[in-house]
């Protein structure tokens, strides 16, 4: 049986009742507790023993979820020293400086050299260094179609969709909603794009190129009257040519923390 990386797999399984007799506040909750190694399954009361056992031993806590990730990496440095940077910088919109690839990702040059080492000015996060190798090694070249689809319409975003709004999309509204400046700042610290609001009629969109050829629209919508505000965050149609979903969500989801943090360095 396949092994459980990601906490939906385990949350189809749960009662979806959010009684929180786990002393967590809902079954996702709890899901992302059990991936954690915070919480064991048996925390669940209402777990049947049936699914109980189909999860069993499938669990990769997040601890090796990190080191699988890190054996991510390794395959792609193996998969780039195949490839012949020179060759493919025009088609990923890059450009060659001193035998390295030059990549543009928020507005900095992220340097990867023949055997896939990435260098930057900048701290090289891992949420952005493997969706980096994977553009060289998959990338199809195609440019953006300016056509802009939720994540859940994205081939293989589906089972990931609760977790991106979970991870991404709530946490931004919530920081949007004490702050809507912030987007206005992030504008400027990543080289981001103001985007035609008129587009999803929101009052705030900005668009930001963590890979030069897979632009994220960020669009939100302002508490007014009994309305409550919402962010959606958007990708191109083409980033399935570019990237798999796991690094789509990746980025998507990495943003959002890394925003997190510099707003509680402005707070
Ligand atoms: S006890 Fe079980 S059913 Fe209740 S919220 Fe926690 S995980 Fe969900």
């Amino acid at each position: 049986m396949s092994k459980i990386t990601n906490p939906f797999d385990i949350y189809k399984l749960l009662p979806q009742t959010n009684c929180s007799e786990c002393a967590l506040p809902n079954c996702l909750a709890f899901s992302a507790a059990v991936i954690k190694g915070q919480k064991k399954l048996t925390d669940c009361p209402y777990l049947t023993v049936e699914n109980r056992e189909l999860l069993a031993n499938r669990i990769i806590i997040r601890e090796e979820f990190t080191r699988a990730r890190g054996e991510d990496l390794d395959a792609l440095k193996n998969r780039i020293c195949f490839i012949n940077l020179s060759e493919k910088a025009h088609l990923l919109g890059a450009r060659m400086v001193s035998g390295k690839l030059a990549i543009k990702s928020l507005g900095k040059d992220f340097f990867v050299d023949a055997k896939g080492n990435v260098t930057s000015e900048c701290h090289t996060h891992v949420w952005l260094s493997v969706p980096l190798l994977s553009y060289i090694v998959h990338s199809s070249g195609m440019d953006p179609t300016g056509r802009w689809v939720p994540f859940r319409e994205l081939k293989g975003a589906s089972p990931m969709e609760p977790l991106f709004v979970q991870r991404g999309e709530i946490p931004l509204k919530k920081l949007l909603d004490r702050n809507s400046e912030l987007l206005e700042d992030l504008l400027g610290i990543f080289s981001g794009k103001r985007a035609d609001n008129r587009l999803f009629s929101s009052d705030i969109a900005l668009t930001l190129y963590p890979l030069p050829k897979v632009p994220i629209l960020f669009c939100y919508w302002s508490p007014e009257g009994d309305m409550d505000s919402d962010l959606s965050i958007f990708f191109d149609a083409s980033a399935e040519r570019h990237l798999q979903i796991e690094s789509i969500f990746s980025l998507g989801v990495g943003l959002v923390m890394m925003f997190e943090k510099i707003a509680g360095k402005h707070t």
